[in-house]
């Protein structure tokens, strides 16, 4: 069922060092370390491929994308099987995710085939126009040449090999060199075998589409840093997106890094929302900080209320739903180690009181509440950082104005919540111009985790939630990254 084994412009491609992935049971499978020349051969293969793919009809493309999704479905109880062993994530979540990941290619299809990604513009030539006549100026969009794609470990599908990315990226026309995930490099080699099965069917060049296996942080960065690399799509952590961020702004010729990073996903809950419904939202705010241990980008992890004897209510409610929340398996060692560590120091910080505090095993997540005011929250910066799992922080606020002010002291946010009702429009209404610099998506009674895969979709935000405001990595939307906008004047309709 695995090559073990990097997939480069159709070849198998093995090599003398290896890697293993971290099974939550069962025994460790094992793949080749990439190398900064599979890197190398990697790229010059997308850059020769994108010669024709680049020019390939809409028709042509819709129908690779369509069979990629078929060919993963082919290979769906491979892929749930190796996610669950590689990630600990439950079978239905994986299979879930698998829905979205397919759908999303079936949706980049339908999209390309219905034209409007090109946003051509046309302005007529004037040739009596004075004191200058206008020349004939039409303007399409065009695809980028080769993109490097990042997954991220929390999405071994969705946001990893012939994921959201990638699904943009071939849809524009850019061929794709995907840097696995050393978090679940199985998944990564079957997914990679589905695509390969498609380049075949649909006729594509060998080099539309590479994955590069990592155990070896060179590889990102020879990725990068590669000359024919013409922007980056990245969905993972603030410390290694700044990290490649950084060398992607310091080649000689700088390429644009569409890094999707962390967020505390602020929720802030109102006065009569939170008299009249408190209790409710406490617990589902509990189920969205806990769903797939806490290891989502847009997990709410902040919840801002007037302090008093209903936001009392709602720490004592939200604990009591966390307490009962089983331990889930987390990612990798390296994440749940990472979750401890933010707890322990959390837990250290002044003005902050633990409220819950549960343990688990090694490789576990439990659920862990904390209670702060708005005064310690604006003094320390660190308590506005994202600890990646299921972790919740209240903060209570002494009036409006705190709340407003708590609100200006964030970074740039995924997305921030409203629990309002009807007697909170006039407040909520003064906060919405501050909630909209923050955050790309701003969102009322609901929770942020579960991200809609659509048209009108933005998954990014201000830094540091993105490196690139003005982009999203979820949704049609995305697309518009890996396009450039070229004039043509006076061009002959047979040139351009
Ligand atoms: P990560 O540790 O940053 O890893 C992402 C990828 O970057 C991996 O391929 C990793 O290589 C590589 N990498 C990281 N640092 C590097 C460096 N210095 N040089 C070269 N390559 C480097 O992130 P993760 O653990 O997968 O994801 C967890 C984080 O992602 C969380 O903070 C979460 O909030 C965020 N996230 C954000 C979104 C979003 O949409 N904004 C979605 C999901 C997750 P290795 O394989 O060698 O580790």
């Amino acid at each position: 069922m695995l090559t073990g084994k990097h997939l480069i412009a159709g070849q198998w491609v093995g090599g003398d060092e290896t890697f293993t992935n971290e099974p939550v049971s069962g025994p460790a499978d094992s793949f080749a370390r990439g190398t900064v020349a599979d890197v190398d051969q990697a790229c010059k293969a997308a850059e020769e491929a994108f010669w024709s793919f680049g020019y390939s009809t809409e028709a042509e493309r819709a129908a690779f994308l369509r069979e990629i999704a078929t060919q993963i479905d082919a290979r769906g109880d491979d892929i749930t099987h190796m996610g669950v062993k590689e990630t600990g994530l439950p079978a239905a979540r994986l299979e879930g995710e698998r829905g979205r990941t397919v759908g999303q290619l079936r949706l980049f299809a339908d999209h390309i085939e219905a034209g409007d990604y090109l946003d051509v513009r046309h302005d007529p030539a004037l040739p009596d126009r004075a004191p200058l006549p206008r020349p004939d100026i039409k303007l399409k969009q065009r695809p980028i040449g080769p993109v490097a794609v990042f997954g991220a470990s929390n999405f071994p599908l969705a946001f990893s090999t012939a994921g959201g990315d990638t699904a943009a990226a071939l849809a524009a026309g850019c061929p794709v060199v995907v840097k696995g995930h050393s978090a679940h490099p199985g998944v990564s080699d079957i997914v990679a075998q589905a695509i390969d099965a498609a380049i075949k069917v649909c006729g594509m060049p060998p080099g539309v589409f590479s994955q590069i296996q990592g155990g070896n942080r060179a590889v990102g960065q020879a990725v990068v840093q590669h000359p024919l690399i013409r922007a980056v799509g990245f969905t993972g952590s603030l410390a290694g997106g700044r990290a490649l961020f950084d060398l992607c702004a310091a080649r000689p010729e700088p390429i644009p890094f569409f890094g999707e990073l962390g967020s505390v996903n602020p929720m802030f809950v109102f006065d009569s929302a939170l008299s009249a419904r408190g209790i409710e939202i406490a617990s589902g705010w509990a189920a969205s900080l806990t769903m797939g241990a806490g290891q989502f980008c847009t997990n709410p992890g902040i919840a801002v209320l007037q302090e008093g004897a209903a936001a009392e209510a709602f720490v004592t409610a939200a604990s009591e739903a966390l307490e009962m929340v089983a331990p889930q398996a987390m990612l990798t060692e390296g994440i749940a180690s990472a979750y401890r560590i933010g707890t322990a120091q959390l837990a250290g910080s002044a003005g902050v009181r633990q409220v819950l505090a549960t343990t688990g095993g090694v490789r576990e997540a439990t659920p862990q509440l904390f209670q702060t005011t708005a005064q310690a929250f604006l003094q320390d910066p660190a308590l506005g950082e994202e600890v990646f799992g299921p972790l919740g922080l209240v903060v209570t606020v002494e009036s409006p104005e705190e709340r407003m002010a708590l609100a200006r002291s964030l970074h740039g946010q995924l997305t921030c919540t409203l629990q309002i009702d009807e007697a909170d429009h006039e407040e909520a209404r003064r906060l919405m111009p501050v909630l909209e610099r923050k955050a790309g998506r701003v969102l009322a009674n609901g929770f942020p985790t579960g991200v809609e895969v659509c048209d009108a979709m933005v998954h990014g935000g201000p830094y540091p939630a993105s490196t690139n405001f003005g982009a999203t990595s979820v949704g049609t939307l995305s697309i518009r990254r890996f396009l450039r906008p070229v004039s043509y004047q006076n061009m002959p309709d047979t040139l351009g």
